[in-house]
């Protein structure tokens, strides 16, 4: 039986409607646009992911392009990130393409535009501009300078890009319509006098062209044919198109802009200047600090590329905008992790258990498996011994038949190792439980066949031997925000939502396997959950990061609200 075929979404709809109308399949190309002010985040995996993705369905090359107009928010360093963030994602662009590539033929085709009378320097302040623009429902006014002569534009725009003109004195637009109902339409302005360096021109120049006459003519320059944005794009189309009518040979491909709607993720902000401010403001350690939704905090974190694009496939793309519970992003992880993590000990929250007929001074060496889930990650050895750690929260002097962890006189099963048995317990001055004393049954250990070793009890803990425990910095990560969506909220800023528990760190005791793990290993903590390797650490001072709960603690809490 064949698998069933996969429902194509809206955009397959529209490319396969180009493709029967006879559009030739191998000239098919995509891009995906990031401006480089600021660290890719989860909602551009989305568009990554649908991008890289329908290249790689339609064998169509994918460029990667730098939508870097604008010199005072845009760095080297977020170039870079960019670059490192797609390719850890597990996509290769065709060409690594930049906007301000084509800054001189922008400039030539505005000449060209001037000389056909469709655009003008207006020498108007920005306020005076606004005035102008009119309401949704109130045409605007034409500008005085509206009417200027084609050699009159030429010579000032020449003087724009030679810096003859402070910021703001002048700007060239487009002469398209003052009374259109899209606002964008009124004279949209093409270019700006910035005398700011660009961290790649350098100061070659100093006017700058504006998204709408950039981003269009550069699909067309590089011959995409699906030109792929967000929603908020939608009125930005008409004029898309008008600067396209400008410039388009009938003889090449005419790029098409879409739209879908943006995704965002609750418990979180999806905006480069909303995590810029986060960085800025000291909130977080960084825009690689795992809590950040962004891709490279979400690595850091422990997450895998597989993880990420399984979420975003599973999302798909929509018409309309709306927020996906992290949750589900949390259970792609959880998902991938479950294979392939090795199964290891660790003890978070310590208290210590004596066995007092364990012989003092011995240790054996046990048995156990890496992966449950993957036989060829094969077993390893983790020590026993007379003092081991438990969590505290699996000890109750007394509980009720539904607690099968470790009471007084009752019985569970070390993992791996054998059963024991509360006695006693000792207690600080503050009733704090300091030490509990077992007995163990020395023939019930695991795998050992005997009758005792298949005996059934209710409950198995994890335990680390005390004496072979390596002590680790653990950071344990909460939501970064207490309300499902932060920046949804007309009146409040969505720095008030900020959750002052959103990273929690304690010193852990693992086994001693773990001694020798490097940066980006990954491991479950059995019972407890996924954990990694963090960059800060060294060996002998060893730092973990809790990617994920083993399960969906934060849904329960909710539910009890
Ligand atoms: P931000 O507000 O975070 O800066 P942006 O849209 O300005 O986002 P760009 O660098 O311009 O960021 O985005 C590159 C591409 O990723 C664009 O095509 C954009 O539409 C898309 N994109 C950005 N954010 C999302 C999102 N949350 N969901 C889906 N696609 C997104
Ligand atoms: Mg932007």
């Amino acid at each position: 039986m064949s698998a069933p075929a996969k429902s194509l979404n809206f955009i397959e709809h529209i490319i396969e409607e180009d493709l029967k109308n006879g559009f030739p399949k191998e000239k098919l190309r995509f891009r995906f646009p990031p401006e480089p002010n600021g660290y890719l985040h989860i909602g551009h995996a989305s568009s990554i992911c649908l991008n890289f993705g329908l290249g790689l369905q339609y064998n169509a090359p994918v460029n990667l392009r730098y939508d870097d107009t604008n010199p005072t928010k845009e760095e080297q360093e977020y170039v870079d990130a960019i670059k490192r963030d797609v390719e850890w994602l597990g996509f290769q662009w065709d060409t690594e393409c930049y906007a301000s590539d084509y800054f001189q033929q922008l400039y030539d085709w505005a000449v060209d535009l001037i000389k056909m009378g469709k655009a003008y320097v207006d020498s108007q302040s920005s306020e005076e501009m606004a005035q102008q623009k009119g309401t949704p429902t109130e045409p605007g006014t034409n500008s005085p300078y509206r009417d200027r002569s084609v050699e009159e534009n030429l010579r000032l725009f020449e003087g724009m890009k030679n810096g003859d003109f402070e910021e703001g004195t002048h700007v060239l637009r487009a002469k398209i319509d003052m009374a259109s109902t899209n606002m964008l339409m009124r004279d949209p302005i093409m270019y700006r006098v910035l005398h700011k360096a660009h961290h790649r021109t350098n100061t070659d120049w100093c006017i700058y062209p504006m998204y709408d006459w950039t981003h269009g003519e550069s699909d067309y320059i590089e011959q995409i044919t699906h030109s792929l944005c967000t929603l908020e794009f939608l009125p930005h189309r008409e004029l898309y198109d008008w600067f396209l009518d400008q410039v388009v040979d009938p003889e090449k491909v005419r790029p098409k802009q879409r739209e879908f709607a943006r995704r965002n993720l609750s418990h979180t902000v999806v905006s480069k200047r909303k995590l810029l401010r986060l960085v800025e403001d000291g909130i977080v350690n960084g825009w690689d600090d795992p809590r950040m939704p962004t891709i490279s905090g979400l690595r850091r974190r422990g997450y895998t590329p597989e993880s990420i694009r399984n979420f975003s496939d599973t999302i798909g793309i929509a018409k309309r905008e709306n927020v996906v519970d992290v949750s589900l992003l949390e259970f792609h992880i959880r998902e991938h992790l479950n294979k392939i993590d090795s199964r290891v000990m660790a003890v978070l929250n310590p208290v210590k258990v004596v066995i007092t007929n364990y012989p003092e001074g011995e240790e054996e060496w046990l048995h156990s498996e890496n992966n449950p889930e993957d036989e060829s990650a094969g077993t390893r050895k983790i020590p026993f011994s007379r003092e081991i750690y438990i969590e505290q929260e699996d000890f109750r002097e007394q509980a009720n038949r539904k607690f099968f962890r470790l009471k007084l006189g009752g019985e569970v099963r070390l993992k791996n190792a054998y059963i024991i048995k509360a006695e006693s317990c000792t207690k600080d001055e503050n009733g704090n439980i300091t030490e509990i004393q077992c007995t163990y049954d020395p023939k019930s250990k695991s795998g050992s066949g005997t009758e005792e070793s298949l005996r059934k009890v209710k409950g198995t803990l994890h335990w680390v031997s005390i004496p072979h425990a390596v002590p680790a910095e653990v950071r344990l990560y909460d939501r970064l925000f207490t309300d499902p969506t932060p920046d949804g909220h007309k009146d409040k800023d969505f720095m008030e939502f900020l959750n002052p528990e959103s990273l929690k760190t304690i010193t852990a005791y693992l086994e001693p396997s773990l001694a020798s793990a490097v940066p980006g290993d990954r491991f479950q903590f059995q019972r407890l959950g996924y954990f990694n390797v963090d960059l800060d650490s060294q060996p002998g001072s060893l730092v973990f990061n809790r990617t994920v709960t083993l399960r969906d603690t934060w849904a329960k809490l909710e539910q009890q609200k």
